[in-house]
């Protein structure tokens, strides 16, 4: 792992692989096997509709807990995965962990939809459509329950608009949602095309609207622009009273951030949900859990 050095007709070497390359490298070397050990999981978190509060989804983020590593963050991760050409195998694990948890909260009784992040990379696999299609089939879980969060990046990359890809993920009956909005370069005649559902409000302009005129007024522009086109939009990185109010009354759709909740391991999770619904549970008139 040495590189052969031309200085001056003099052979040198110099070490080519620093510390983070060759941590790097090992974790790529363990992927394969972290998912299979349960190393790498997942945590949700919840996503809330903003005029009731009611819970409408969960978004699935990777986690991976290293032994000696500690955790990875997920860029990390996914970074990783896809320089390796392994990214397909984690959007794989993802979606099915995803999946069978939701399947557990329809055996419950529980219909609540679960987000799914799918890179750029994952997008542009011919045969993406066809695993979803068999992810759901095998596990039971009707595709109105998924969601697929893409980057504004990868949605109008043209390889991606050439194919049918988005049609094709449409017509499995789940919705697409458009992740970091804000951050790309979509025209508003692809936006107009797109068969998209819904626009994430990237969390860099909710973070700082309570404090900043700007980024307050892009949030406003965001959710005017989303409602003009028929879209749902949502705001993530919600962390305070004054952001989720001004987004309230600015007619944002759904609200996702620390204030709500953090990303929650699914016990976690599970105890939430539970708290959430026994108080509507005991309000005159609430019958049954709707999610
Ligand atoms: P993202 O999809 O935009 O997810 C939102 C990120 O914002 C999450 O970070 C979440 O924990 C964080 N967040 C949520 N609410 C707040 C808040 O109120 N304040 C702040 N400061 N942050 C908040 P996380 O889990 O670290 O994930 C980072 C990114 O990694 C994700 O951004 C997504 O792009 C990527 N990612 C995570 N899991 C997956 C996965 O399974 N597949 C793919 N392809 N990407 C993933
Ligand atoms: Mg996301
Ligand atoms: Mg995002
Ligand atoms: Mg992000």
């Amino acid at each position: 792992l040495l590189a052969a050095g031309e200085s001056g007709g003099v052979a040198s070497y110099h070490p080519v692989l620093d510390q983070q390359s060759l941590r790097r490298l090992q974790l790529g070397t363990e992927l394969a096997q972290a998912m299979a050990d349960g190393q790498i999981g997942v945590v949700f978190q919840p996503v809330i509709d903003a005029q009731t509060s009611d819970i409408v989804s969960v978004e699935t983020l990777v986690r991976w807990t290293h032994p000696r590593f500690g955790s990875i963050p997920p860029e990390d991760v996914i970074g990783l995965a896809e320089q390796i050409g392994r990214i397909g195998a984690v959007t794989d694990h993802v979606l099915d962990l995803a999946l069978a948890r939701c399947r557990r909260w329809l055996d419950q009784g529980i219909s609540l939809s679960v987000a799914v992040n799918v890179s750029a990379f994952s997008l542009s696999e011919p045969d993406l459509v066809d695993r979803i299609r068999g992810a759901l089939e095998r596990h039971g879980v009707p595709g109105e329950l998924l969601i697929l969060e893409l980057t504004e990046s990868s949605v109008v990359d043209d390889s991606v608009r050439e194919s049918s890809v988005l049609d094709d993920l449409h017509d499995l009956g789940l919705r697409l949602s458009m992740d970091d909005f804000g951050t790309g370069y979509s025209s508003l005649s692809q936006l107009r095309q797109l068969p998209i559902d819904e626009l994430k409000i990237d969390k860099s302009f909710v973070l700082t609207m309570a404090t900043s005129q700007g980024e307050s007024f892009i949030a406003r522009s965001i959710i005017e622009l989303a409602h003009n086109l028929g879209l749902c939009v949502v705001a993530e990185g919600v962390e305070d009273e004054m952001t989720r109010n001004q987004l309230i009354a600015m007619g944002c759709d759904k609200l996702q951030g620390f204030l709500i909740s953090r990303p929650l391991p699914e016990d976690r999770l599970e105890k939430w949900l539970l708290a959430r619904t026994g108080v509507r549970s005991a309000a005159p008139g609430a019958t049954h859990r709707r999610l």
